[in-house]
């Protein structure tokens, strides 16, 4: 591995220990070295600059109104000792009129995430990630009562007490795939993608799969390709909403194409002098897809 992919190995110490201690959390939510960020249904708050969007951080002086009025309260971690924790401000219909950020906006991580450093991706993927869960998981699966955050906003835990259920974040497998004959590799594309863009085939893991069965049967279901030799690349978290992307190459076993139309548009071969022709037909910078064509075309 060069590089981590975009949005993994952010700069936090997850500080997991910490999350227990409620006279802690306290002192540092209004400590004054902490630092804030606010998740909006989903978007972070971002200003633009001369060198593109930057997400706006605050401190705690700042924030004091929204850390009383927020839906939920969620200690991300430490680095270098500060802590940084994430508002839900989803309930509240214009957050930021307690605020005097006249350039200030929230934005949709899809839109800026390409744009903004490695480091500030991860943690805002990370705390749209979680907030996502918090939105999503408000009752019980079991008995279907209200849960309630716990554990510092890591835990949400069923107010019944003939329950009790804790649940615990959600991120869910899919795998995605360069699948490769020789010098030529299967790229395919979906009916909603921007016209011209073209990428790895991908997929969700379901129960009693590996992540082996799960790449041979997708690709198998999406273009009619039997592989073999699956073998591992990385991993990204991929917060659009939850998943966590395992990246695999595998080798295909024959070359006639059968499309699903229902999950793909169309699918092709492509060799690698052919891509490195046309990258403007490869995916966003962002994602594990490029970067698995992307080392693709350096082997
Ligand atoms: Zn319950």
């Amino acid at each position: 591995m060069k590089l981590p992919n975009f949005y993994a190995s952010g700069p936090l110490d997850r500080a997991g220990h910490r999350r227990k201690s409620p006279d802690w959390l306290a002192e540092r939510l209004r400590h004054p070295d902490t630092r804030i960020q606010l998740v909006w249904r989903s978007q972070h708050l971002v200003i633009d600059t001369a060198e593109g969007p930057r997400p706006i951080i605050l401190t705690p002086a700042l924030a004091s109104d929204l850390i009383e009025r927020a839906a939920e309260v969620v200690l991300l971690g430490l680095a270098d000792d500060v802590a940084h924790f994430a508002l839900d401000v989803s309930a509240l219909e214009t957050p930021l009129a307690a605020l005097d950020l006249p350039e200030a906006s929230f934005r949709d991580l899809r839109a800026v995430g390409p744009l903004i450093g490695r480091d500030e991706g991860a943690m805002l993927a990370y705390a749209r990630g979680l907030m996502h869960w918090h939105a999503r998981h408000r009752f019980c699966g079991v008995c279907g009562a209200p849960t309630e955050s716990i554990d510092a906003g890591h835990v949400r835990r069923c107010t019944n007490p003939d329950c009790a259920t804790s649940h615990f974040p959600r991120t869910d497998p899919a795998v995605i795939m360069l699948v490769e004959d020789g010098d030529k590799c299967l790229l395919g594309r979906q009916a909603v993608w921007t016209p011209g863009m073209y990428s790895t085939l991908a997929g969700f893991v379901e129960p009693g799969e590996s992540l082996e069965d799960a790449v041979a049967r997708e690709v198998f279901e999406e273009t009619g390709i039997r592989v073999d030799s699956v073998c591992y690349h990385s991993s990204q978290p991929w917060p659009f909403p939850a998943s966590i992307m395992l990246g695999f190459y595998a080798k295909a076993l024959d070359r006639a194409i059968r499309v699903d139309e229902t999950e793909l548009e169309e699918a092709h071969w492509y060799s690698r002098a052919y891509l490195k022709d046309h990258p403007e037909m490869l995916p966003r910078r962002d994602s594990i897809a490029r970067r698995l064509i992307e080392d693709w075309l350096t082997l």
